[in-house]
């Protein structure tokens, strides 16, 4: 009997509400796993485990879980050998050098014989040996801008969104080392001997994230407008045109970018088109 699949997400911490939003959005029907390990999915064969984001890499590594979700700077820390199926959009942020505002320090070559603090070891070693540049790497399990302060280090390297956390803590950032999002990864095994259903699960991920992105454009227009509106329109593949009842008049249908609506619509208007509705998308398959 083939076991169902597993896929590993997080329990805690900021992964969590996106990474569940997502799976909901692409249909999964599944109780919240605030208290359950395990949530079983109603409608696909496939068990979720709510683990720590933290050993998501490791459950996948070993085959505990067929496909998990994580950030990528977890996965490129731990080192293992987990294939990364696609990167999902969200909790984007940058592990960065960064130095109290009042530090000499313009760049990580400046760093050259300091103390740079962080928990993120691996990649911040490999981040200076690959420059060159040598520096001591002072291990901390967490709060790490408040090392600086403490005289412990010169330097902290650690994960930023907005930036507001550095700002507080009287830092500023020097240079990237890594910029990480979610992603999906696979066990490499399972990859291969399961590649049609881990394939069906990215297929349901990615058109839900690609819908996200698109809307659905529909307008009416007097004919001899046609071209005009169409040059508009770069939506996936050419709009569709439609004739209508009233003579002289089509409709044209088309998907584009969300981020674009917004300066199309006028646009739209003044060249002649009416009636025009903005739907979204729920899912799209290119
Ligand atoms: P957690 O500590 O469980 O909330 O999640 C940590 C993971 O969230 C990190 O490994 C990153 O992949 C991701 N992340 C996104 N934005 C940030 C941020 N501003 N600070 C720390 N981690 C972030």
């Amino acid at each position: 009997m083939i076991q169902r699949l597993r896929l590993a997400i997080p329990n805690k911490g900021r992964l969590v509400e996106p990474t569940v939003t997502l799976l909901r959005d692409a249909g999964l029907v599944f109780e919240p796993g605030e208290r359950a390990l395990v949530a079983r999915v109603q409608n696909f064969d496939l068990d979720i485990l709510f683990v720590r984001t933290n050993d998501i890499v490791e459950f996948v590594a070993d085959g505990v879980a067929e496909m998990g979700i994580t950030g990528l700077d977890l996965v490129a820390e731990s080192g293992a050998d987990v294939p990364q199926i696609r990167t999902l959009g969200y909790g984007c942020c940058r592990l960065t050098i960064a130095v109290p505002n009042d530090s000499p320090i313009r760049d990580a070559s400046d760093l050259a014989g300091l103390r740079v603090a962080t928990s993120h070891l691996n990649l911040t070693r490999a981040f200076f040996a690959e420059r060159g540049i040598k520096v001591e790497v002072i291990p901390v399990s967490g709060a790490a801008e408040v090392a600086p302060r403490l005289g412990l280090a010169d330097a902290i390297v650690d994960l930023v969104s907005t930036g507001s956390t550095m700002v507080v803590n009287g830092l500023r950032p020097v240079e990237e080392v890594f910029a990480s999002e979610a992603v999906l990864v696979a066990n490499k095994e399972a990859l291969s001997k399961r590649a049609a259903v881990l394939g069906s699960i990215e297929t349901m991920l990615s058109a839900t994230l690609a819908a996200r992105d698109r809307k659905y454009l529909m307008m009416n227009a007097p004919l001899g407008k046609a071209a005009e509106l169409e040059a508009m329109l770069p939506g996936l593949e050419s709009p569709s045109v439609i004739p209508l009842a009233h003579e002289g008049m089509i409709a044209i249908h088309s998907v584009v970018e969300a981020d674009a609506v917004w300066s199309l619509l006028p646009k739209l208007k003044a060249a002649g088109a009416s009636g025009i509705l903005v739907l979204p998308i729920e899912k799209l398959v290119p």
